[in-house]
């Protein structure tokens, strides 16, 4: 019998899923897929990733639900293109269904699996889900994509309607999922990985939560924020859901998941981002790169509170505040001229919620590089911020207990010495 298979990737769940909807719709039973992809699982040096972890766990609840009804989910750990050689040896396929993927691998990727399905007369049906718009669906009236930020909201807002909104209702056609005993999904320890713990925030946010958000959001002891990043980064929730209660209950909620699809059209129209500064004169930057104190910034131990206690609280949890990596990646680029790519990729190593199109967005930003960023001389006062943001010290005596002791460092660099150094730098690469 021919079935097709809908090949999950960032969008772990089985409710409101563009490609399952339609490949449920197409006629032929269908077979959820997973691949453990060697080639990203290879990159990651810390054998015990709570990405990993988390994936798992979704994979797992997903084969719960799918051995429920009969069917299974069918996992592989190798490339892709292994992957399909196997499926297509095991299974008759008519066609694979996928949401798209916007990242340069992913794009490479998705090439090479079309090219070796075509080869084997199988098609490849690919279907918008991570977001509400992508790519080429909000740009200027002359066509060109948008580089600021709020011209591009006010865009995508005015594009929204209750069609964008719509879910897939996928569980209507549940009985077409492929019947067959359901193949376990291999554990950790077989795809070379360690357990972790499980603190993951939950796949849920509270209206009261959303509703308030505006006048929470900035401070970081408190549970202001939704924590869904990770949910949204592997598809745990649906964006179109969320966006729908977003819309009716909080309008600076909504914008925060509009610069979530901004940084990710930014990546698809300018991909020299994910190596180069994206006003390109800001690569003339001499960085200073002392790696003792990167070492420093990345153990928590600047001397700066605020800077140590969103560093200890990434190290940790996997997670920061957003108001917290804002002034820790202000504090590597500027007070201590560090290439704006070392944080990056320290925080890739780390966030749970480790997003290409964002956090390349958000160090941009910082470093003062990126679209839409604030101007390079604007140089956050760490002492200031944390005044400001944490008026009480709550978030900064949650992860650096010490503060009044003799053993917590000294201020690594003077604020107003660095202030000036970063302000000369800056100058001198831009000619100002
Ligand atoms: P909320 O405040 O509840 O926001 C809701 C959702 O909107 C988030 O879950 C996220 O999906 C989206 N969002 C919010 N702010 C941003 C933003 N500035 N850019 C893009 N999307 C946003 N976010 C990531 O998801 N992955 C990253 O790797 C990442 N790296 C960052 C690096 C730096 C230097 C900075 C300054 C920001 C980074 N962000 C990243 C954005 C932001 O900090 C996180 O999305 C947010 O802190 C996650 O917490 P939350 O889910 O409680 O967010």
């Amino acid at each position: 019998m021919k079935v097709v298979l809908c090949w999950l990737r960032r969008d772990l769940r089985l409710h409101d899923h563009a490609a399952l909807y339609h490949a449920l719709r197409s006629g032929r039973p269908v077979v959820p897929v997973f691949v453990f992809d060697t080639n990203i699982l290879h990159d990651l040096e810390d054998k015990a990733d709570r990405r990993v972890q988390f994936i798992h766990d979704a994979l797992a609840r997903m084969q719960a639900t799918l051995e429920a009804a009969g069917s299974t989910l069918h996992v592989f750990h190798g490339s892709p293109q292994e992957a399909f050689r196997y499926w297509a040896g095991h299974y008759d396929i008519a066609a694979v269904y996928t949401n798209h993927d916007y990242e340069p691998y992913a794009r490479q990727r998705d090439t090479a699996v079309a090219e070796q399905l075509r080869a084997l007369n199988i098609g490849f049906h690919t279907y918008k889900d991570q977001v509400i718009f992508d790519r080429k669906e909000v740009l200027k009236d002359n066509g060109e994509p948008y580089t600021m930020f709020t011209p591009y909201s006010r865009k995508w807002k005015s594009k929204l309607d209750a069609f964008q909104l719509k879910p897939y209702p996928v569980e209507v056609y549940k009985q077409h999922f492929h019947r067959q005993p359901a193949i376990p999904v291999p554990a950790l320890e077989n795809l070379g990985f360690i357990p972790t713990a499980r603190n993951f925030p939950p796949g849920d946010a509270e209206d009261a939560l959303i509703r308030h958000y505006d006048q929470t959001r900035d401070f970081p002891a408190q549970h202001g924020t939704s924590r869904l990043s990770v949910h949204l980064r592997f598809g745990t929730v649906s964006i179109r859901r969320l966006a729908a209660r977003a819309k009716g209950l909080n309008e600076i909620f909504l914008n925060e998941l509009i610069w979530r699809e901004f940084y990710q059209m930014i990546l698809w129209h300018f991909p020299h981002v994910v190596s180069g500064s994206f006003r390109r004169e800001y690569d003339n930057i001499q960085w200073r790169n002392n790696e003792k104190e990167f070492e420093l910034w990345c153990e928590g131990q600047t001397g700066y509170p605020i800077v140590d206690a969103g560093m200890r609280e990434l190290n940790a949890t996997g997670f920061m505040h957003n108001r917290v990596r804002m002034i820790t990646a202000s504090f590597l680029t500027k007070h201590l001229l560090v290439d704006w790519r070392w944080g990056e990729a320290y925080f890739a190593k780390k966030l749970l919620d480790y997003d290409l199109a964002a956090n390349n967005g958000g160090w941009q930003w910082a470093a003062g590089s990126g679209c839409d960023a604030a101007p390079y001389f604007r140089v956050f006062n760490p002492m200031l911020q944390a005044q400001r943001f944490d008026k009480d010290g709550a978030y900064i005596r949650r992860w650096v207990p010490e503060i009044d002791e003799l053993t917590y460092p000294l201020p690594m660099v003077s604020h107003e010495a660095a202030r000036k150094r970063a302000l000369e730098t800056y100058a001198k690469a831009l000619k100002k």
